[in-house]
């Protein structure tokens, strides 16, 4: 205290004479100006208010006669916000002058004091001069994390600062920053809730907050569309309005759910329109929490899916019928091709009398394509069964390994008449697997089949078996085929599709191979996928459970 009144003695007796006339300001009133300044950017958040009052009670204080505020830009490059004092032209006061000053204190964080601007090369340009302005000085308006511009007073007598002038004018400048950084906490706080605001006023989906029994707090524009009260009509009332007849529980039962295990997603829920017409509806609630293990409330989004639940529903039946159909019609296929056939059979075997090589050529084409015909009909009929979900699984525990030498061993005399090495890779142990014997057999005949038809002569097939986690079993088939690019890879899993091979001989196939054994794979919760095998052939894999899932 005796330090700095001892300060300001020095400072009022350096006035000297053309000082006389002015108030020297002592501490207490420093303190008492530093307080209203302080109550009124805490209370405030309107900045101009603070910047004005604030400009005002250092001129008071100083009892001068000139100031400004200039507040700049993130680049102190444009002037945001100025007020001006006194300045007979505040014009003159150019802007450019001023940012220099800035510039300068950006860099220095501190005032810049400048008891006589005519011996101050900063104040060169004289706008201030002209103004008849003797003594000024400049603090920087800034919080701790930037500089916001400046707080400017000047007085047309000399005046040589004390340290504690310097030091309020200093402390007025750091409320302000942190005036204006609240200011502009709280600006960016209300932009962003109203952002969040448009965003779920315009949301595709109706979005409802309840409080923790369900009463309607808030109701965007879709949820009017979608259910038919208007936002006044609903807020307020009880969500159980969307909830049909008969299901008293549901909305206790859906809340229990949420606070036990969390944010649902995906529940199909009927709901009554105002007008009584019934709704599907895509349902997610999460639990809206204060505090950590308070819940507050809900937030329910909801999509109207009854078009689309209409829509599935009506290619479901098509479906069926289509599947209905190839399987009717595959059968009534069956029969005359089973008297070609026969017929060709007989034929050949001299039945009818001696046969010209000729003859016998023709008949052999008939018989081929009559075979074929017959695996096309037998495939598309499996796969239409599979669809219809008209195959049942008899799952038994398999010694998977005795089932691929059984396949391999079905195929060895197509792989020998291709000259191609048909290896089977031998697991150490028997390794069991839990399927339907016939259709990991008509899998892997698939697979294998496919492996001989794709490779050149003097290749090699290889088929192994490996564990794959403790769940499941892998089964892989390996060619040094031309292998498949991997734009392809998704697609040949498709129904009918067949790649494009240039060296490919006619097409021997359907298409439908590979689906008919992804679908029988997933039918027993496996995988099947595809990678570049060895000479960049194909790998096909797939994994089928290790054991008996547990009953539920
Ligand atoms: P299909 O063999 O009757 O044509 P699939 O569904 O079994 O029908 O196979 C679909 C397509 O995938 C085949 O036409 C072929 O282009 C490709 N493909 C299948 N297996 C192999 C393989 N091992 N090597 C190369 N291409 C293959």
């Amino acid at each position: 205290m005796a330090q700095i009144d001892d300060h300001e003695r020095a400072a009022n007796s350096a006035r000297g004479k053309s000082s006389k006339r002015q108030r020297f300001p002592n501490r207490t009133s420093f303190l008492a100006a530093l307080l209203t300044i302080a109550e009124t950017a805490t209370q405030s958040l309107q900045t101009d208010k603070i910047l004005n009052d604030t400009l005002d009670k250092s001129l008071e204080i100083l009892n001068f006669d000139v100031g400004s505020v200039r507040v700049l830009d993130h680049e102190a490059k444009n002037t945001l916000f100025r007020i001006d004092r006194g300045f007979h032209h505040p014009a003159n006061y150019t802007p450019r002058n001023q940012h220099r000053i800035e510039q300068l204190m950006i860099k220095a964080k501190e005032p810049h004091i400048s008891p006589d601007i005519r011996q101050d090369p900063i104040h060169k340009s004289q706008s201030m001069e002209r103004e008849g302005v003797i003594s000024a000085a400049h603090a920087p308006i800034m919080s701790k994390k930037r500089v916001f511009g400046s707080l400017t007073v000047g007085s047309r007598r000399f005046h040589k600062f004390s340290k504690i002038e310097v030091d309020l004018l200093k402390a007025f400048g750091f409320q302000l920053g942190m005036a204006l950084e609240n200011a502009q906490l709280y600006d960016e706080m209300r932009q962003g809730k109203l952002y969040i605001e448009n965003l779920v006023e315009n949301a595709g989906e109706a979005i409802i907050t309840t409080d923790a029994q369900d009463n309607i707090l808030t109701w965007n524009h879709a949820a009017e569309v979608i259910f038919g009260y208007a936002k006044g009509e609903a807020v307020g009332k009880s969500l159980t309005i969307l909830v049909p007849p008969g299901h008293p529980n549901e909305l206790e039962d859906l809340r229990a759910k949420v606070q036990l295990t969390g944010p649902t997603r995906n529940l199909e829920v009927r709901r009554i329109r105002k007008d009584g017409v019934m709704i599907n509806v895509a349902l997610a609630v999460s639990p809206i929490k204060e505090e950590e293990d308070k819940v507050n409330g809900f937030l329910h989004m909801a999509r109207d899916i009854t078009e689309k639940t209409r829509y599935e529903r009506r290619l479901k039946e098509l479906d069926q019928m289509k599947s209905e159909f190839v399987s009717n019609v595959s059968h009534e296929l069956r029969t005359p091709l089973t008297a070609i056939k026969g017929s060709a059979d007989n034929m050949l075997d001299g039945i009818t009398g001696p046969l010209s090589e000729r003859q016998t050529r023709y008949l052999g084409r008939i018989k081929s394509n009559a075979d074929r015909l017959g695996r096309l009909i037998t495939d598309l009929l499996d796969l239409s069964k599979i669809e219809a979900g008209k195959i049942d699984l008899k799952p038994a525990r398999l010694p998977v390994n005795l089932l691929v030498m059984e396949a391999a061993d079905v195929l060895r005399a197509v792989a020998a008449e291709k000259l191609i090495g048909l290896e089977v890779a031998r697991a150490d142990e028997p390794v069991h697997v839990w399927a339907d014997r016939d259709k990991v057999l008509q899998i892997l005949m698939n697979l294998i089949g496919n492996a001989l038809k794709f490779t050149p002569p003097h290749g090699k097939v290889i088929i192994a078996v490996d564990n794959a986690g403790a769940e499941w079993i892998k089964l892989s088939v390996a060619d040094t085929g031309p292998g498949i690019p991997p734009q392809e890879a998704a697609k040949i899993f498709d129904k009918f599709y067949q790649m494009e091979q240039s060296n490919r001989q006619k097409t021997q196939g359907t298409g439908l191979g590979l689906a008919i054994s992804k679908a029988l794979v997933e039918m027993h919760g496996g995988k099947i996928w595809i990678e570049t095998g060895i000479d960049s052939g194909s790998v096909f894999s797939f994994t089928l459970p290790a054991r008996r899932p547990l009953e539920i």
